[in-house]
């Protein structure tokens, strides 16, 4: 039960990032990314919750733990575009 909650708030936080993600880049007037770093955004988003991580906010995460999230996260990312050329 406790899982499934915890789950369903990461599954909130990844999409409230994501849509954030994107309204920022979106709206940014020095440089508008490529659609390809909008997609690898979206992909390390998405690389987080299925490699179930915890949140930064709620999770109680040292910032070396936090920083090994994001580099799995980004491998994972990586490696699903380059086979999907994102
Ligand atoms: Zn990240």
């Amino acid at each position: 039960m406790l899982s499934f909650e915890l789950s369903a708030i990461d599954l909130i936080l990844v999409v409230a990032v994501i849509i954030l993600t994107i309204l920022y880049l979106t709206k940014s007037e020095v440089k508008p990314p490529t659609e390809e770093k909008q997609t690898f955004t979206i992909v390390h988003e998405i690389a987080h919750q299925k490699l179930e991580h915890k949140s930064p906010i709620f999770g109680n995460l040292t910032e070396k733990e936090t920083q090994e999230q994001e580099t799995e996260a980004d491998q994972l990312a990586k490696n699903v575009c380059m086979h999907r050329r994102c």
